[in-house]
């Protein structure tokens, strides 16, 4: 399919007469057509109004009809074929294997909260039926549900622009809630948008829904992405990206006449405690892991380890020799965007000049414009409590080895840190202590605490937590991956002896709609 550079609005595809944005090959620095006009507030002003007027109609669907429209889009995206690999391996330099996964994952997380909105278990309905006779006071009829809040707004995020992106995880959880989506497409993959964003507006005619349900915008986000998340008619947001990006939408949010949530997963070092015995048994085996995990897709996952807390001695000298040893031999991986790799070179540049931090190895330099060299670095724990700057998240695969002279100072590291998505340990069964002595914090700190794993790679389930305390995201009582991420989108409202005849269908007596439903606080057969 050609593509057209035009912002797609309800059914529409609209060109825009702002300034161009244009793809950028990060492997060969070559400018890819077509151009996309930026919109601003006239292309605000008509998804929202358009999303504004499907919001009651597309909240109401049925269960099997919403259903039906998450499989839809599915199908539609397996239907574009390799065009959609091809054009996104040239936005974003990620290698065909890992987009083709991708765009796997995308698929099945639509098609997983197609079943979650069929199960309608997200309802989350209670009754209370009214006891006419109690005493001293009778109790009046009470029933809830959950209903969507309203047009969202989506931000595609730079590192996966298939499953963050346009159909991805937030715009999949919220269409499932039942509301419309206005998607701001990331500059750096234009053209994959498109591509994404037709296969949804097809959906959208296919299932007959309101147009409204779906736009999708390109612009700039200080302009067009400000106005939307000041739009009246915008309930909510999901954001991926920069720790500065997520607090700017946070704060422009909560400057609204009418304040909304935002829900921004920005920055995350993923901490990697390797506990005494572990490191004793299989030092040189975790280095080589750990290095695995950390140049995985050039570092450019919110998950990757970018630090390792230890005791120090001779166990963390093998662990750092062998890890410094896979650092030498790593290749060179082009990063997503120019700016991404100008950030990382940023953030590298000041830990090797950190009087405090201690270069100990470096990969391959690479060839093309925008390589990551992987790099790994050792500082002290006192040194890294007390500068800001070594605990800065350095997006790429970089990572710091944080040597403590106790288990007690391993604690005191894991105190100060920031919030995170994820804090991985690394134990043998002697280890059980230790670990037991350092979980409370974890918990406190992280959205997902591991064993013996590593943190890349996030599987998209019912138990999933892709969460965390800020600055990993703006609110700590979510996940933006998974099947609980609906619940973002949703507000209970409570019915009070309502007639039968306008209480929604999941409320009325005799459960026509067949959904779980807590009874008097027990669970109806
Ligand atoms: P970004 O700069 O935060 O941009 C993400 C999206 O937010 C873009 O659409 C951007 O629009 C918009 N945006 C940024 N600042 C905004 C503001 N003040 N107001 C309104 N909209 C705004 O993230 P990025 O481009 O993906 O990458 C930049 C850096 O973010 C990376 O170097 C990395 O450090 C970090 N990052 C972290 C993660 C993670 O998972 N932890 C993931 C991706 C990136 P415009 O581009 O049009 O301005």
């Amino acid at each position: 399919m050609p593509l057209e550079g035009k912002q797609l609005i309800g059914q529409q595809a609209v060109l825009s007469d702002g300034k161009a944005i244009h793809a950028v090959d990060p492997a060969t620095g070559e400018t890819l057509s077509p151009g996309y006009p930026a919109g601003g507030q006239a292309e605000v002003e008509q998804a929202c109004a358009l999303a504004r007027a499907a919001f009651d109609a597309y909240r109401e669907t049925g269960l099997e009809a919403r259903a039906a429209f998450l499989e839809t889009v599915a199908e539609e995206i397996e239907a574009i074929g390799d065009e959609l690999i091809v054009r996104a391996m040239a936005e974003s330099g990620l290698p065909r294997a890992r987009l083709e996964g991708e765009r796997g994952r995308t698929c099945g997380q639509l098609r997983l909260f197609a079943s979650v909105v069929r199960a309608g278990e997200w309802l989350d309905v209670r009754l209370d039926p009214a006891l006419p006779e109690r005493q001293p006071m009778p109790r009046v009829d009470l029933r809830q549900r959950h209903i969507a809040l309203g047009p969202v707004a989506v931000f595609g995020a730079s590192n996966f622009p298939l499953a963050f992106s346009v159909a991805g995880g937030d715009t999949a959880s919220a269409l499932a809630a039942g509301c419309p989506v206005v998607v701001k497409a990331h500059a750096a993959h234009p053209g994959t948008s498109e591509l994404v964003g037709r296969a949804v507006q097809r959906a959208v005619a296919k299932c007959a829904l309101p147009e409204g349900v779906f736009s999708l915008l390109y612009g700039s986000g200080r302009e067009l992405g400000q106005a939307l998340v000041r739009d009246p008619r915008i309930k909510a947001v999901g954001f991926t990206g920069s720790r500065s990006g997520g607090t700017a939408l946070m704060q422009a949010a909560q400057s609204r006449p009418e304040p909304i949530p935002v829900y921004a997963e920005m920055s995350s070092i993923n901490p990697v405690f390797l506990l005494p015995e572990a490191l004793n048994n299989r030092g040189r085996d975790l280095g080589e892991a750990f290095i695995g995990s950390l140049t995985m897709g050039a570092g450019q996952f919110c998950t990757n380890p970018g630090l390792v807390i230890a005791v120090k001695g001779e166990a963390l000298d093998a662990f750092v020799a062998s890890a410094a040893e896979a650092v030498k031999a790593s290749a060179a991986q082009t990063m997503l965007t120019p700016g991404i790799h100008d950030a990382y070179v940023q953030g590298v540049d000041g830990l090797v000049a950190s009087s405090k931090a201690r270069e100990v190895a470096r990969g391959n330099a690479g060839e093309g414009p925008n390589a990551c060299q992987t790099g790994l670095f050792v500082a002290a724990a006192e040194d890294f409590m007390g500068d800001e700057a070594l605990q800065a998240e350095v997006f790429g695969a970089t990572s710091l080895v944080v040597e403590c002279a106790d288990l007690d100072e391993v604690k005191r590291v894991a105190e100060s840190l920031e919030g995170q998505l994820t804090a991985t340990l690394q134990m043998d069964d002697a280890d059980l202590d230790a670990a037991r002595a350092l979980l409370p914090t974890l918990e406190r700190r992280a959205g997902r605490v591991m064993a013996n794993g590593w943190p890349t790679g996030v599987e998209v389930c019912h138990a999933m937590v892709h969460g965390g305390p800020y600055p990993a995201t703006s609110d700590s009582r979510t996940t933006s991956v998974g099947s609980a991420a609906i619940h973002r989108f949703l507000r209970p409202v409570c019915y009070q002896n309502l007639p039968q005849g306008l209480l929604p269908e999941a409320l009325r007596d005799g459960n026509p709609a067949g959904v779980s439903r807590l009874v008097d606080g027990q669970r109806e057969a």
